[in-house]
């Protein structure tokens, strides 16, 4: 109920207009999104490099509209591949196709991811492309495999969702092909035919996607704050002789952070993925919607403000 009125809420443009104007929701949001600018998102991932923890950097916005909005959010992307290597800093970006344009004109879309890939190769960087609902998924691995991995190989890669019932299959063949995956549960609201209603079943099959890819795949990302698993992970990796090396931990930007940097001190890679830019509000909405304690944080947030404000 609560989790579906988020979701709801993430979806209106007149309540965003609303939060952006209010300073307390922008602090709350800077927990969770580096800022507005590619400034903002390279200061911050150069505070996390600084902790030897890399990051992927995500320019907020899906489904653009028109062909001029897609080429406007190529061109923040280049200019943040051209930023972080003018910064000698650890990162690289992801990218989600709709914000390319695949929603009107798949041609547009392949011609802006082309442009990003070109570029982070030229820097012996990576692009990612992130994965979107499941209306997306066999287009979007369709182009992967079609078109980037050939083009670019593992300066480009993509993700899989365990919450999705077909991504066992998908992983041995991102496996055959010797692609870079990032593994993660997956964030949409799916019907029961091509996901797995019930958690336990998205967090077994996360467990044996990850046992896969760590045995057997091309420097996975394991995207998950879930302890347990994470605690699988690194028995998995030290019973198989898999060295720290071959894979690396994923986190969002605020989630988790103490995880983060114990992960790191252990020796553990660790990357965190960085949203920043203008529409930081439904990604806002979405990770309070995935956990509603976050509500709580905020509203004590509101507390501690208005008692120090009186
Ligand atoms: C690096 C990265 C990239 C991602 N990319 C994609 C993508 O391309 N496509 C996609 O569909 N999804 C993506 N996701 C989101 C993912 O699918 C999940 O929705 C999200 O990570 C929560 O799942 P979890 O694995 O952390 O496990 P959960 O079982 O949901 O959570 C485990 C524990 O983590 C903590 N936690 C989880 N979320 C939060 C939060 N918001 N605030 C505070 N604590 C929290 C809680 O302690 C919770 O008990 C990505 C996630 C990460 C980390």
């Amino acid at each position: 109920m609560l989790r579906a009125g988020l979701l709801w809420l993430s979806e209106q443009p007149r309540v965003f207009a609303f939060v952006r104007g209010n300073g307390l929701a922008r602090r709350f949001a800077a927990r969770f999104v580096a800022g507005e600018t590619v400034d903002d998102a390279v200061a911050a991932l150069k505070l996390l490099n600084a902790a030897g923890i890399s990051a992927s950097l995500d320019l907020l916005g899906e489904a653009v509209s028109g062909a001029a909005e897609a080429r406007a959010a190529r061109d923040v992307y280049l200019q943040t591949l051209d930023r972080i290597h003018g910064a000698r800093a650890d990162g690289h970006v992801s990218v989600k196709l709709t914000q390319m344009g695949l929603d009107s004109d798949e041609g547009l879309c392949v011609d802006n991811v082309r442009a990003i890939a070109a570029r982070a190769r030229q820097y012996d960087s990576f692009v990612r492309i992130d994965m979107e609902g499941s209306a997306y998924t066999e287009m979007t691995l369709r182009l992967f495999t079609e078109r980037f991995h050939p083009e670019f190989g593992n300066a480009v890669g993509v993700v899989l969702q365990s919450y999705l019932r077909r991504t066992e299959r998908d992983v041995a063949d991102m496996i055959a092909r010797g692609a870079r995956v990032r593994l993660c549960k997956g964030a949409y609201k799916e019907p029961p035919e091509v996901a797995f209603p019930a958690k336990r079943d998205v967090d077994a099959s996360y467990v044996r996607c990850m046992e896969q890819l760590l045995e057997r795949g091309t420097y996975p990302g394991i995207a998950t704050h879930d302890v347990r698993i994470i605690a699988h992970a690194k028995a998995f990796a030290r019973r198989r002789g898999i060295a720290p090396a071959r894979f690396e931990f994923q986190m969002l930007y605020g989630v988790r952070r103490d995880l983060q940097h114990a992960l790191r001190r252990e020796g553990w890679n660790v990357r965190v993925y960085v949203p920043f830019g203008e529409q930081w509000y439904p990604y806002l909405m979405r990770r309070l919607a995935e956990r509603p304690a976050n509500i709580a944080f905020l509203l004590g947030n509101i507390v501690k403000e208005s008692v120090r404000l009186s």
